[in-house]
């Protein structure tokens, strides 16, 4: 026992003395781990967006929706870039809350009448809370980047974070400038 304990503290010091480049810390380990899970939230929101666009009973609300799959796109360029500048293969690892998060709106297609604006009100808050997750995840990853003194990554990941502020925002305004008043007054 003492033996292979020893051996093994050995072997650690020895890794860590010759520590080389494609070595990482495990805050790095993290911080991958978390790009990949955004990379493939990003990539679903890709499928799920022209369904939402296709299910809007608004003009503007399906515009916003249009307007953010190609700002999405975007986003997942620079996700590769992302991952380019750590020299490493751009992987997806699946995202359950983001699978979760498209089906709550896949269900609010499913428990409201096509053509109302209370369907509009509940896609409105279906994107918002997938909005809010990404600014979670664009937010904590910027500061990590931050961190680790990678500043260069830390600025692509800040404009898709200020992207993600701005549809949350768009679709805020969306809802209180007619949407929900709408949806207060329709007959059911
Ligand atoms: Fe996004
Ligand atoms: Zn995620
Ligand atoms: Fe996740
Ligand atoms: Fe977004």
């Amino acid at each position: 026992m003492a033996k292979a304990t020893s051996t093994k503290t050995a072997s650690k010091k020895a890794s860590t003395k010759t520590a080389v480049k494609d070595d990482k810390t495990l805050l790095q380990e993290l911080f991958v781990d978390e790009l990949k899970d955004i990379y493939w939230a990003e990539k679903h929101l890709t499928k799920a967006l022209p369904k939402m666009k296709k299910g809007a009973t608004s003009e503007e609300l399906a515009n916003a929706f249009e307007e953010h799959l190609a700002v999405t796109e975007g986003q997942i360029g620079r996700l590769e870039q992302v991952f380019k500048l750590l020299d490493i293969p751009a992987r997806a690892i699946k995202c359950e809350a983001m699978e979760g998060l498209v089906k709550e709106g896949q269900q609010i297609l499913e428990d409201t009448p096509k053509g109302t604006s209370v369907r509009d009100a509940g896609l409105i808050i279906a994107g918002q809370k997938i909005e809010h997750y990404e600014i979670a995840s664009y937010g904590s990853l910027v500061q990590l980047a931050k961190t680790m003194s990678r500043n260069d990554i830390a600025d692509l990941l800040q404009q898709t974070l200020d992207e993600e502020k701005e549809a949350d925002q768009l679709l805020t305004e969306l809802a209180v400038s007619g949407i929900n008043i709408n949806a207060d007054n329709e007959e059911d």
